[in-house]
């Protein structure tokens, strides 16, 4: 139930695992990161608490990263399994998503996708997200533009977050019915479902309003809406301490 992401210079992992262990008095049953550097996209996911997913971090750690994405999951659909766990990967694996909420139009879309002969690894409604974006990437030949293409597909509510290995210092995030906030750094950026993920880093945060895609690097941050236009907003100062 807390997504996380990072582009910057910090060990991503880090800063996702203690984003996420602010988000975890929301309750959640699963955890998961994937990172984006030289070797690509790597992914670990455990179900349990974030004490497994740290510990199997600490023994195998993922290589190093600028991106990333963290998720903790409460289980809608499919049990709170490893395999059910976040991040789900597209376009053979070089693609990962997370998200929170429920994609109500999940069968559809799985049977669509199975006849185009993609193959599920879960049994989560997420997978077929990611499976879709992953071909709608092939497609539209970027992520802003695959996750704008993507929103249109899906119906329920939802706090996406994606990475792609093509892209190496992009994160992109989208929400629809479900809290999604940029937190402005220095030569990083962050996207989380509460502040409380970031503050400790940046105090200067904006809340997205509903509809709205946000596609960070280290250095910048853009906010556009599902019609693809870009949508001007404010930013505050989260004024307690971290
Ligand atoms: N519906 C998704 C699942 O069951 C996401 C649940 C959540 O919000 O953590 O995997």
């Amino acid at each position: 139930c807390g997504i996380v992401g990072y582009a910057g210079p910090r060990d991503t992992v880090e800063v996702l695992l203690e984003g996420l262990g602010r988000l975890e008095y929301r309750g959640y049953d699963s955890a998961g990161v994937a990172v984006v550097g030289a070797e690509g996209v790597s992914s670990r996911k455990r179900g349990g608490k974030l004490g497994v997913l740290r510990s199997s971090l600490d023994d195998a750690p993922l290589p190093e990263s600028g991106i990333g994405i963290g998720h903790t999951r409460w289980a809608t659909h499919g049990g709170p399994t490893d395999e059910n766990a976040h991040p789900h990967l597209g376009d053979d694996g070089r693609l990962a998503l997370i998200h929170n909420g429920i994609i109500e139009n999940f069968a559809e879309l799985r049977a669509e996708l199975a006849e185009a002969g993609e193959t599920f690894t879960s049994d989560t409604d997420t997978e077929a997200a990611a499976l879709l974006l992953g071909r709608l990437h092939r497609e539209h030949g970027d992520l802003r533009s695959a996750m704008l293409a993507l929103v249109g597909r899906l119906e329920g509510q939802f706090t996406l977050l994606a990475v792609h290995l093509d892209e190496p210092d992009v994160v992109v995030g989208a929400c629809h019915n479900s809290p999604l906030l940029v937190g402005f750094g220095e030569g990083e950026q962050f996207l989380a479902s509460d502040v409380s993920a970031f503050v400790r880093y940046t105090p200067t945060a904006r809340a997205l309003g509903n509809d709205e895609i946000a596609v960070i690097t280290p250095t910048g941050v853009e906010v556009i809406g599902f019609d693809g236009e870009p949508i001007p907003g404010e930013t505050f100062e989260v004024t307690w301490d971290a």
